[in-house]
């Protein structure tokens, strides 16, 4: 599809047009294509002259199928349309909500299903295609997108516009076609990887992502050829709603990974695996997801093993796992099955750590059963031969039937795959791992927990990690005037690693620790992730529900759709 594109953040209005080529098996048949949120202007044939089309009934999120009917010989159709202000997919931001506080801002985020709110397409991840686009943008801001671009051009007969080309000559789902606006700098950090992020932003990301080179490469020798070309990484403003968005060619990342000590950077790490699993190897319906992501998972980690060494790698896998069970306590349980049924679901209501977590330890324990050699194999060649294509979880059951069950005779028989894809929980043969230093962590949770004061405990040398697994063990057992002698003695109220700062601030503000009060209001007026958002604001409901509510209210316009959507329902939020 080619795709023309004018920015007018003024009226926080994308107007659109785009030309779809199209293949037709039954040449009878109408074009339906996705829409939500778009008025449609007019939509006219190859030779010109428009086509009867009409917009079906308003299907909640889902938006309305716009049918077109297409000349028997229609070889492509053009749509003109304009987006709403009440799309999902498209945030715009205001100055005051960027790093610089100078100009506006706009991106998009099309996961799951939200391309559909600024494309008229059909936004399926089992439909790939290629595509085009020429944005028109203020010429003081820089358009990027998740393809190959080449530069601005001027606009005839205008001197504030310019126009950018991006184009992606290989076949993608709609769901990772993205687009951002905004004042932003490029830093180079190797031939084939930059850094985009607002000027003051740019240059402490790019050495915060300085060993991004390095784990392209790690991960090449782990899963095959990076097949993509260029790997930048663009750092949105702290409304972005995600911690990364695989965008080909280009992560979408959030500014909360910049820690200065690259404790964060496994992020990264996640986003480039997808390059693989994920982009290369697409789930084929949002009930696949965890083919998606589980492969990500497990792919992230190895990657971070290849650069940082296994005893950091096992350091975040331990953290996972306590996430993952402490979840799980949480969940219904169907939301906990790997091959999820989302029947009379909208696919973000599947979303969890589930298929993330439990995908990658199903990954791990077949690497337990077969060896570490044979599921390398295994994992390129399910790359490889599924490259550009979209994968089922039964497509999955069959490759792994056939490429290692035949090699392995055996070791496959003591996996109970039937359990691990479709039975809720946890199977109690899902790996483990130790880390030493957070057992180290364990003895001084114990020693607190049993009354040592803060400035006792032994945290020498503590990082990032560490940290996270001692607010984790000391959760239940913290009262608010200990909690301040922590706060005394590590000024964890002040710390820059928004990880920490998050499980502390959720810590604190679920104890009554009253001085960090000040530092939760700042950090949900400032941070749009998700991640962060919902246990924090879970933790001021049961502390204090009606502030709780008073702050979501003032700040909800600040928050991405895909935000919202969950902060709605938690807070019962109705507008
Ligand atoms: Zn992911």
């Amino acid at each position: 599809m080619d795709l023309e594109l004018e920015v007018d953040h003024g009226a926080r209005v994308l107007h659109g047009k785009v030309t779809h080529r199209l293949e037709r098996p039954d040449p009878s048949a109408p074009l339906v294509l996705d829409t939500a949120a778009l008025e449609v202007l007019e939509v006219v044939g190859e030779d010109g002259d428009p086509r009867a089309w009409s917009l079906g009934p308003e299907a909640g999120r889902e938006g309305r199928a716009l049918r077109i009917d297409l000349h028997a010989d229609d070889a492509e159709v053009t749509v003109r349309y304009r987006t709403l202000p009440t799309g999902e997919a498209v945030q715009w931001l205001e100055p005051q909500q960027t790093a610089e506080g100078t100009h506006p801002f706009v991106y998009t985020q099309g996961q799951a299903i939200l391309t559909r709110s600024w494309i008229p397409c059909q936004d399926t991840p089992g439909n790939r295609v290629t595509w085009s686009a020429w944005v028109t943008a203020p010429r003081d801001l820089r358009v990027v997108m998740s393809g190959e671009g080449t530069g601005p051009r001027p606009v005839p007969g205008s001197d504030h516009l310019l126009r950018w080309r991006h184009e992606l000559p290989l076949a993608v789902p709609p769901y990772l076609i993205a687009l951002a606006v905004g004042r932003l700098e490029r830093i180079a950090i190797s031939p084939r990887v930059a850094i985009f992020a607002e000027p003051s932003v740019v240059g402490p990301a790019a050495e915060e992502l300085a060993d991004t080179e390095a784990m392209l490469a790690a991960a090449e020798e782990l899963f095959g050829p990076y097949r993509w070309g260029r790997y930048d990484v663009l750092f949105l403003p702290p409304a972005f709603p995600y911690g990364g968005m695989e965008n080909p060619l280009l992560t979408f990342a959030t500014p909360t990974i910049l820690a200065g000590d690259r404790s964060l950077v496994a992020l990264v790490a996640h986003e480039l695996a997808h390059s693989w699993s994920g982009n290369l190897v697409t789930n084929a319906t949002w009930e696949d997801f965890w083919l998606n992501e589980g492969f990500t998972v497990y792919c992230e980690k190895r990657i971070v093993e290849a650069v940082y060494g296994d005893e950091r790698a096992r350091m975040e896998m331990a953290l996972d796992r306590t996430g993952l069970e402490e979840e799980l306590a949480e969940l219904e349980p169907w939301q906990t099955v790997l091959d999820i049924d989302l029947e009379g679901h909208h696919p973000d209501d599947g979303f969890s750590g589930v298929p993330y977590e439990k995908g990658a330890l199903l990954l791990r324990r077949i690497e337990e059963l077969v060896g570490r050699e044979l599921l390398d194999e295994f994992l390129a060649a399910w790359f490889d031969e599924h490259a550009f294509e979209s994968a089922t979880t039964s497509e999955f059951e069959a490759f792994l039937q056939e490429r290692l069950a035949s090699r392995r005779p055996g070791a496959l028989q003591q996996l109970d795959l039937e359990e691990w894809l479709r039975e809720p929980g946890l199977p109690a043969d899902a790996p483990r791992v130790t880390s030493e230093p957070l057992l180290a962590v364990d003895r001084e949770v114990s020693r607190w927990v049993a009354g040592s004061a803060a400035n006792d405990l032994r945290t020498e040398g503590w990082n990032t990690f560490q940290w996270l697994r001692f607010l984790q063990g000391i959760a239940a057992d913290a009262d608010a005037a200990r909690l301040a002698d922590l706060d005394a003695t590590y000024e964890l109220t002040r710390t820059g690693n928004a990880e920490i700062l998050a499980a502390w601030l959720a810590l604190a503000t679920r104890r009554g620790h009253a001085a960090a009060r000040p530092a939760l209001e700042a950090f949900l007026g400032r941070i749009g992730r998700r991640k962060f958002l919902v246990p924090l604001y879970r933790a001021l409901l049961e502390a204090d529900a009606e502030a709780a509510r008073a702050l979501y209210a003032r700040f909800r316009g600040q928050y991405h759709a895909v935000s919202r959507e969950t902060l709605d329902g938690l807070l019962g939020f109705e507008g």
